[in-house]
């Protein structure tokens, strides 16, 4: 979960595009700035557009929950528009 105080600088998105849908694997490259979380942990990063994701011994999961996939919950603004 990402925190705020001020919702009026947020701005939901209808999540169309596939960088909503589309989760990540370990070192693969950050399409979008933003706040990723994994799904098997609940573990958020911040990455930047172009950056490779954390590699694989990033951090570890206890048995059964699966794999490190990043899914993007915030995308940032980069452009300042
Ligand atoms: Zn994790």
């Amino acid at each position: 979960m990402a925190w705020y105080i001020d919702k009026s600088i947020l701005q939901t998105s209808d999540g169309n595009k596939d960088w909503w849908k589309k989760t990540y694997s370990p070192a693969d490259e950050v399409p979008v700035s933003g706040i990723y979380i994994c799904t098997g942990c609940k573990r958020e990063i911040t990455s930047n557009k172009g950056d490779k994701f954390p590699p694989q011994n990033h951090h570890q999961h206890p048995t059964g929950n699966g794999s490190i996939k990043w899914k993007l919950i915030v995308r940032t603004n980069m452009d300042g528009q």
